[in-house]
Formats: structure tokens, sequence, C-alpha cells
């Protein structure tokens, strides 16, 4: 395996070209949006300086790894010559089916179709294509270059030797593979999800503010970071669309969006990326929206 073609070059995109590139590997970074494309290649840049900043690679190693990134916006193009894509392109499943059709027509025989998905049924998107043998779920977690795991996520046709050449090659880029059946919300979000509502639901409510149910998780529970920090940091659009996932899946009220979480992705608050969320992020750092509405 050689080439690897990464769909979307926005927060998790830009996380796994680096880490392929980093490890050797011949990438091509997809957008449709030329701005994500520029602004993935600076993020990867800012991070790779971080790393050289801390000692941990040096600035040839740097140079090799940019060298090894090639983007476009020509979906076809980019994933002609894959071993391996990985789709991380927006959360919508009408966009994913649409992109694996076009994939399945465009890429060798033997290619390994990967979906970061953080919810979306693998089985349902591999029902798109002319290899569900092939489809795999290849979730890695935010930021890709610092966190270990990814969950691996066989769906109903993946094949054994399919999911063992993405176990090995998790290794290989120095993260820890754990395999998982295709069930919604997988195991990180089907546990981590109903937590970061019951949060939102607690803000609602008007049980504790933002930032006294934060230190509450941080301090009480170990959590490096409090539920609604990292809601805002995941992407609370993101967030929404799992929840709607685990919903529609199982049916059950218990995975409904709380209200204030459907109203905010509404008014285009999605946390940091759009500069606020629960925080404000305009001014650079971490400044607590004080909204009436919520006590
Ligand atoms: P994002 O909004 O930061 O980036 C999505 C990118 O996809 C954008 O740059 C957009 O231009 C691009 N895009 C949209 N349509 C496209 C198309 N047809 N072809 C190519 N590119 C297209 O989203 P993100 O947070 O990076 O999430 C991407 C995927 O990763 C989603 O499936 C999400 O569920 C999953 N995921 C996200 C996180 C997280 O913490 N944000 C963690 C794990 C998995």
């Amino acid at each position: 395996m050689k080439n690897v073609s990464v769909i979307g070059a926005g927060t998790m995109g830009n996380g796994i070209a680096h880490v392929f590139a980093m490890n050797g590997f011949d990438v091509k970074l997809i957008d449709i949006s030329a701005d994500s494309l520029e602004r993935a290649i600076a993020t990867i840049s800012k991070n790779l300086d971080r790393m050289i900043a801390k000692e941990k690679i040096s600035a040839e190693d740097k140079e090799a790894t940019m060298s090894k990134i090639e983007t476009t916006q020509n979906l076809e193009d980019g994933v002609a010559e894959a071993d391996l894509v990985v789709e991380a392109a927006t959360e919508r499943l009408d966009l994913k089916l649409n992109i694996f059709k076009t994939i399945d027509k465009n890429t060798k025989a033997d290619c390994i179709l990967a979906t970061n998905t953080s919810s979306i049924s693998i089985t349902k998107i591999a029902s798109v294509t002319t290899k569900p043998q092939q489809m795999i779920g290849m979730h890695f977690m935010n930021p890709v270059p610092v966190m270990k795991l990814v969950e691996v996520i066989r769906g109903y046709h993946t094949s054994d030797a399919v999911c063992e050449t993405i176990m090995e090659l998790s290794q290989k880029i120095s993260k820890v593979p754990t395999e998982v059946n295709d069930y919604p919300g997988f195991v990180a979000n089907r546990i981590l999800m109903p937590m970061i509502n019951e949060a939102i639901y607690t803000l609602f409510e008007g049980v504790a503010g933002v930032e006294e149910i934060d230190t509450v998780m941080k301090l009480g529970m170990a959590h490096p970071m409090g539920p609604l920090q990292l809601a805002d940091f995941i992407g609370l659009d993101v967030c929404l669309s799992i929840l709607n996932v685990l919903y529609d899946g199982f049916g059950q009220d218990k995975y409904a969006p709380c209200p204030l979480l459907v109203n905010m992705v509404t008014a285009g608050e999605l946390g940091r990326k759009s500069g606020s969320g629960f925080y404000d992020y305009s001014g650079g750092g971490k400044t607590l929206v004080v909204a009436s509405n919520f006590k």
C-alpha cells in the first residue's frame, strides 16, 4: 500500500493526510473547496512546526512530509491511483453516498474504501458500491496527529482480509486500532454523545451554567475537557447529526437531541470552527458565552 487518497480537507481530513504523509505514504488530499485545501495545507504546516518546536521531528522531516501531499478538487482523478481511500467529508448521508458512487467507478479494483464517518452505517454506504467487502470504517479521533485510537468498523460484508489489512495499517501509522461492529454510533459515539447531550440538557434546564458543568466533569470525573467544550471542539453540527443517527437507529427517546443543540446549529453556532458555540473563540482564547436564555 503506497497511495492514499483523503476526501475532505476539514478538521479531520487535514489530520488524516498529515499522519499518512508523515509515515511515508503518497497522499492526495481532495476537497470541493479550494479554501479548505489551502487552509488544510496551512494547518498541517503549522502542526508540523509545533512538532519541530517540541523536538519530535526535524525540519527535514517536515519537508519530506509536506512533499508527500498533493491537493486536488477533482475527485475522479484524485482517487484513480489510490490503494486506500479515506473519506472524511461532511457528515451527511446523501453526500457520502454520492461520493462513494463516484469513487466506486474511478478506483482500482482492489482499492480499499474507508470512511471516517462518526456514525453513519458502513453497511449502508457500502450498499452503493460494487465492492462492499472492501468497505470499512476507519474512525480517527480529533486531533488526528495526537489521538492514538482508530475505531475500525466492520460493515456487514467487510472481508476478514480487508479488516486485517486496516488493523495492521493503523499500527503502521502509530495508531491503536480497535475492531467494532457496525451499529449506530459504533462504540465511541454511542457512549460519548448521550453524555454530551445530557450536559446540554443540564444547561438547557438551568441546572448549572456552561463553566460549572464543564468544571464538574473535568475536576470531578478527571475528564481532560468538559463535555460542552468537547462539543464545541467536535462541532455542534457533527454532534447533532450523530445524535440523529442514534435516535433514528434505535428509536429511543434517550437519544433525542436537546432543543438547545438544535437551535444553536440552526443559528450557525457550530463551536470552535464557526468562532462560537458554548464558548466564544473569536478573540483567539476561550471566553464563556454569557447567554441569558441558558439560565
Ligand atoms: P469539516 O466540516 O471540518 O470538513 C468537511 C470537509 O468536507 C470540508 O472541507 C468540505 O468542503 C468537504 N466536503 C464537503 N463535500 C465534499 C465533497 N463532495 N467532496 C469533497 N469534499 C467535500 O468536518 P470534519 O469535522 O472534518 O468531519 C469530517 C468527517 O469526519 C465526518 O464524517 C465526521 O463525522 C467525521 N469525524 C469528525 C470528528 C470531529 O471531531 N470533528 C471526529 C471523528 C470523525
